[in-house]
């Protein structure tokens, strides 16, 4: 969305908003930024201490996992899941538990080899062209994928197509309503950049293109073919491996205990602030809006 470009969601034009690279929808609140993502380059990975990223990361995804799990599975259609972005593997081993036929697709080759020999059914590549011809699916999952995808609309496109009738997509991601985002923004305003950059991960391996909230992702599911049946939220952040996440950023590691301090000290107030992850299932339920 540049300012000649309309809004995915609504088709409103687009305001500059608090950087020259971030726009928001005047109308419905979506909000995009146009950052170069840098997959499989060196430079923007040795910012990232991946390993102690992975740790700090897993306990959070593994408990996150368990509860979109817990909602999704009674409403499957069918056992085949694609989990697209599947990085180590965790979701896709956590839907094998449940019975699933779980697989998954990575982009970044070095990842996808490791959650390869780790034993994850994963194939590298993009979605879809990583799939084969007629490849079909009764779920497919983007867990804190799609705010990376530049082409939401053909991603949408992509999935009504390879999602069975009745298939379920779940999009869980960052939202626009989080606590954690609208203070990085106050804080923006406030001529602090920091955090606000951190949230749309400026200069990371793969930085955010969008950030949605729930009712403009399900409008833009709409427009492709796609009905909400289920919205939740999950939390960001909980104390088991949190350090671990906050010191992965090698240039901010020195202001890590900081950090970790004032999060932790909030924690009981974020259980009563706006949750800063929504998850959307959507049912596959028509042939999308041409063009749309
Ligand atoms: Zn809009």
């Amino acid at each position: 969305m540049t300012p000649r470009e309309t809004c995915c969601c609504c088709d409103a034009p687009p305001q500059t908003g608090l950087a020259p690279w971030h726009l928001v929808c005047p109308t419905c609140g979506y909000e995009r930024a146009h950052l170069e993502p840098a997959i499989n380059v060196g430079s923007a990975h040795d910012e990232l201490d991946e390993a102690q990223r992975d740790t700090g990361l897993r306990a959070l995804r593994d408990q996150n996992f368990r509860q979109l799990l817990d909602r999704l599975v009674p409403q499957l259609p069918g056992k085949r899941l694609l989990d697209v972005g599947a990085a180590h593997g965790w979701f896709v081993q956590r839907a094998a538990e449940r019975g699933l036929q779980a697989e998954g697709i990575e982009p970044d080759e070095a990842v996808c080899a490791q959650a390869q020999r780790n034993g994850a059914p994963l194939r590298p590549g993009f979605f879809p062209q990583a799939l084969r011809e007629g490849e079909r699916f009764d779920a497919i999952a983007f867990n804190d994928v799609f705010e990376h995808i530049p082409d939401a609309a053909g991603i949408l496109r992509a999935c009504h197509e390879r999602l069975e009738q009745g298939g379920l997509l779940v999009v869980n991601l960052p939202s626009s309503r989080g606590v954690f985002y609208r203070t990085s923004k106050l804080l923006q305003r406030l001529g602090l950049p920091g955090s606000f950059e951190r949230m749309w991960q400026k200069g990371l391996p793969s930085p955010h293109v969008h950030y949605f909230d729930a009712a403009n992702l399900s409008r833009l599911g709409a427009r492709h073919g796609f009905e909400a049946i289920d919205t939740f939220h999950l939390p960001s952040v909980r104390v088991r491996g949190l350090y671990s996440r906050i010191a992965s950023v090698r240039s901010g590691r020195w202001k890590a205990p900081i950090v970790w301090l004032g999060v932790v000290l909030a924690y009981p107030l974020l259980a009563v602030l706006p949750a800063d992850i929504d998850v959307v299932v959507f049912r596959r339920v028509a042939a999308p809006r041409s063009g749309g």
